[in-house]
This record gives C-alpha cells, sequence and structure tokens, in this order.
C-alpha cells in the first residue's frame, strides 16, 4: 500500500488521490461525507485519508456515490464492515450498485486498447488494486428527498445520465465547488489530455449521453472541480465545460453502438 495524497481544496473539503482515482472527504465537526471510495485495494487508503484528516469510518455521517463502477465503490463492502453508514446515490444508480445491471467497460475492452500509451502501465496497477474483482453493494438506496442533503457539506446531488445511467455529481455551494465523478475529469494515465476533459468513450455506458449531460453543470454556480480522475481544477464550470466539449472526440458524439 501507498499512502493517499489528502489535499485541502476548500474548508472541509478535501481531495483524495488513490489507485488512479479520486475519492471526496467533507468534514463537519466530529462527522464526514465521503463521496466515493476507490478500488477493493484501496480500503485502508480510505481509512488513512480519514486518519489524517482525525477522522475513524465510525464517524462516516454517509457515503454517496458518484456512479457504481469498481474504481468508484471498490472499498465500500469493506467499509460497511468497520462501520454503520447509509449509501446513497440516484435511484438508477442505487440499482446499478446492487448489481440489478451492470454498465462497465470489460476487461476484452481494455485489453484490446493495452498497446496505446500509458494503458499497460495503468492496467497492471489497477489490477492490482481489484479492478477485476466483482464488488456490489446491497446497502445502495437513493437519496431520502431532493434539494440539499442534511450532511457535512450540504451537496446538493445533480443527475447527470451519460457515464452511467444514474451517474450523479455533487454541487457543494457553500465552498462553490463541483465534484464531478466521471462527467468531467481532468486527467488519466490512458489520456492525453491534462485539466477538463471527457473519460474516453469505451469507459462510458452512452458516450453520446454524456457528452450532452455537461449541459447540465454548465449553469452551475462553482469555481472549482472536484473530479473522479485527475487534480483539482480552479475556474469556472461554464469554462472547464466548454474545454471538455472542444476536446470530445467524434466518437463520443455518436450514440453508443455505431
Ligand atoms: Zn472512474
Amino acid at each position: 500500500m501507498g499512502s493517499p495524497t489528502v489535499t485541502q481544496v476548500a474548508d472541509g473539503t478535501y481531495l483524495v488521490g488513490g489507485t488512479e482515482v479520486n475519492w471526496i472527504v467533507l468534514t463537519e465537526g466530529d462527522a464526514v461525507t465521503l463521496i466515493d471510495t476507490g478500488y477493493p485495494g484501496d480500503e485502508e487508503l480510505v481509512v488513512e485519508s480519514l486518519r489524517v484528516l482525525g477522522h475513524r469510518p465510525e464517524q462516516i455521517a454517509a457515503v454517496l456515490i458518484t456512479h457504481a463502477h469498481i474504481d468508484h465503490v471498490g472499498s465500500l463492502p469493506g467499509l460497511l464492515r468497520r462501520g454503520a453508514f447509509p449509501v446513497h446515490t440516484s435511484e438508477q444508480e442505487a440499482r446499478h450498485a446492487r448489481r440489478e445491471f451492470l454498465e462497465q467497460a470489460t476487461a476484452l475492452d481494455i485489453v484490446k486498447r493495452i498497446w496505446r500509451p500509458g494503458h499497460l502501465r495503468w492496467s497492471l496497477a489497477i489490477s492490482r488494486a481489484g479492478a477485476s474483482r466483482h464488488v456490489s453493494v446491497p446497502e445502495a438506496r437513493p437519496f431520502p428527498g431532493a434539494g440539499p442533503l442534511d450532511l457535512p457539506g450540504r451537496p446538493v446531488p445533480v443527475l447527470t445520465p451519460g457515464h452511467t445511467s444514474g451517474h450523479t455529481c455533487y454541487h457543494l455551494p457553500e465552498v462553490g465547488a463541483l465534484v464531478t465523478g466521471d462527467a468531467l475529469i481532468t486527467g488519466h494515465p490512458t489520456s492525453r489530455f491534462s485539466g477538463p476533459h471527457l473519460v474516453a468513450p469505451f469507459f462510458s455506458h452512452d458516450p453520446a449521453a454524456t457528452l450532452a449531460a455537461l449541459t447540465v453543470l454548465e449553469p452551475l454556480d462553482a469555481d472549482l472541480i472536484l473530479p473522479g480522475h485527475g487534480p483539482a481544477h480552479r475556474g469556472p464550470v461554464k469554462q472547464a465545460v466548454a474545454l471538455a466539449r472542444e476536446r470530445a472526440t467524434p466518437a463520443a458524439r455518436k450514440p453508443r453502438g455505431r
């Protein structure tokens, strides 16, 4: 195990880098909101990231999920054995997390691209972190209501279907930040871009919808983007969205399966 990269990005707001994936910690007094949880092999890193901030897993008020891919929910079953807390996401993504269906790039999708720059080193790192393990989260439930959640950070869910059908971003109006999951990222070992861009189309269930979902993010009042992959990005969301659109590959503009 390495150590997690914990960066304070705003008041009570921390971006943590694990195995090629981020999670977000929001603190208020003793209580913690955790958004996403890394790969299965990131469990100790998640606990360590809480520890360096003076918290324990028992202090998790809730875990919020952007989407139920293995790199974002992987350590959840392990964390749930350490402490009881609710797990929330959109209704559709809760079904995905419970594995009533699966919308994830297969090992074959990845193997077919292994010759590309960065892919081999990345795929070795993520397989060590348990990328091919089967994880389901039977505890995942829809949000208790609409609007800001009564949790540290007062996150506001923003539905952004595309990368997965129930993908959800979280707006943090109090600190002017936006947690984007994989709806908008700023870096990935398999990507040639740094700064705001979309994930490679083969990672997304519906690449055209992923591109369209940027429209939902565009009007949000935030100047700090906390992505699922890559460093924090400072600048108006509107500009970040414009850049991501510009960089979208032609494949991202086509409906799935063409
Ligand atoms: Zn991801």
